[in-house]
């Protein structure tokens, strides 16, 4: 008989799930379950084109042909509601139950929303979907000012669109530096050096959120008061595990995975931000990509072990480009010691005309003998060479 695969989730890690199932096994039946009803897309995207022009439909990863002549049966808008490894079934809202042989959980993350006081009182954005960039689309229509709490990627990104829109725009963040998981403090100074248009300010704690007729007040503990009429969370992400926990598979902060992606259920298997593998989970698209197929791939029966993913952060923020790989000083202690280079003044990106140019600046920072991370800030030329290095000292000289 034809082996039968459920995929719940069709994020990148699900599309991968299915893509390799395919691949090792040309006649299962695979069910691909989407929780969100439109088209499998690219979720990096939504904070990376221009938000508020953007041609939403034209970040579909495939066309519904493809799904079609790879024989998968996509289900747009159909949230699975229970999992039974025992029985090998999942039943979906409504009251369908299907029975699999091989399921694949790729249920990914949702943005953490911290609990601030008065949350339920004014109407706050957050983006993780392509629903919620409608939503923002339409609360920045008629605003003038936007506060982003949160300056992590997203919450930069999301605040330079919002500022080329035309809205005054603050960000606000709680850690004394910009990306605090991703940056240290010196490479954000000179982040924060490159973005004028935006009102940055760093170190603050939120008291609480107010409304005001069609104002929004986002009040510090130290009494300042921030008002805007649109008003963005981007404070990272938090796996979904629901329907792990319900079915009794084993769960840490997400899914807990070995090499081959395999739960603690039989039959289970997770990938991409809903999984941890050894402890850990980047919350990264190349790591969804490589999960799903790696779990697919053992699904159908073949053989594939995940050994890891690039966590470098490459960003090209408002025509500042930037480049960061390792341990930049985040993780907090005195004995780094920072060698810092500047090579001239070539650009190679458009600035923005309103910006002077961005000469190339290098970070490299060690601890003791040992090369824990490199940035480089402007001019990315040497990004390959660096990494290269910076691999090379961390795998042991191999
Ligand atoms: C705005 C933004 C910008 C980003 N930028 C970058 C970037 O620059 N670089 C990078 O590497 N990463 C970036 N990321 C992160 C990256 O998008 C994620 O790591 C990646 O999309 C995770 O893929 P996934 O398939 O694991 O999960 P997801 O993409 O979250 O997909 C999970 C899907 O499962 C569905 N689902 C959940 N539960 C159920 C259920 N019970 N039944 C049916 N369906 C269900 C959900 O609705 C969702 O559609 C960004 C993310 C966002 C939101």
């Amino acid at each position: 008989m034809d082996k039968r695969y459920v995929v719940i989730g069709a994020g990148i890690a699900g599309l991968s799930a299915a893509e390799a199932i395919r691949r090792q096994d040309s006649r299962g039946r695979i069910v691909l379950l989407s929780g969100e009803a439109e088209l499998p897309y690219a979720r990096p995207m939504l904070s990376k084109a221009p938000l508020l022009s953007m041609e939403l439909k034209k970040l579909s990863l495939r066309q519904p042909s493809w799904y079609r002549s790879q024989d998968i049966d996509l289900r747009l808008g159909v949230m699975a509601e229970e999992l039974d490894p025992g029985a090998g079934t999942v039943t979906l809202r409504g009251g369908e139950r299907l029975a699999y042989d091989k399921c694949v959980l790729a249920t990914g993350a949702r943005n953490f929303i911290p609990p601030f006081p008065g949350r339920e009182e004014v109407p706050l954005c957050d983006v993780r979907t392509l629903e919620d960039l409608r939503r923002m689309r339409r609360m920045a229509e008629g605003s003038k000012r936007a506060v982003i709490i949160g300056g992590g990627v997203i919450g930069l990104e999301v605040a330079a669109e919002l500022y080329h829109y035309g809205l005054e725009t603050t960000v606000l963040e709680a850690m004394d530096y910009l990306m605090p998981r991703l940056i240290g403090p010196k490479t954000s100074d000179w982040l924060r050096a490159q973005l004028p248009g935006l009102h940055v300010e760093t170190g603050v704690a939120v008291a609480g959120l107010r409304r005001e007729g069609q104002t929004i007040f986002v009040d510090e503990k130290n009494g300042r008061s921030w008002p805007c009429e649109l008003l963005v969370v981007s404070c990272g992400v938090r796996a979904d595990t629901a329907l792990a926990q319900q079915a009794g598979i084993a769960c840490e902060r997400a899914i807990v995975v070995n090499e081959r992606m395999e739960t603690s259920a039989e039959g289970v298997y997770a990938c991409g931000d809903c999984a941890q593998f050894q402890g850990f989970n980047a919350a990264l698209w190349s790591q969804g990509q490589e999960q799903g197929r790696v779990a697919g791939t053992n699904a159908a029966g073949g053989c594939a072990v995940y050994t890891g993913c690039d966590t470098s952060l490459v960003l090209n923020l408002d025509g500042v480009a930037l480049f960061a790989l390792g341990d930049l000083g985040q993780s907090g202690g005195a004995d780094y010691e920072i060698e810092e280079s500047s090579w001239g003044q070539r650009k190679t990106f458009q600035v923005d005309p309103r910006r002077p140019a961005v000469p190339g600046r290098g970070l490299r920072v060690w601890k003791g003998e040992k090369l824990v991370g490199v940035s480089l800030m402007g001019d990315l030329t040497k990004m390959q060479a660096w990494k290269t290095q910076l691999l090379k000292e961390r795998d042991g000289g191999k």
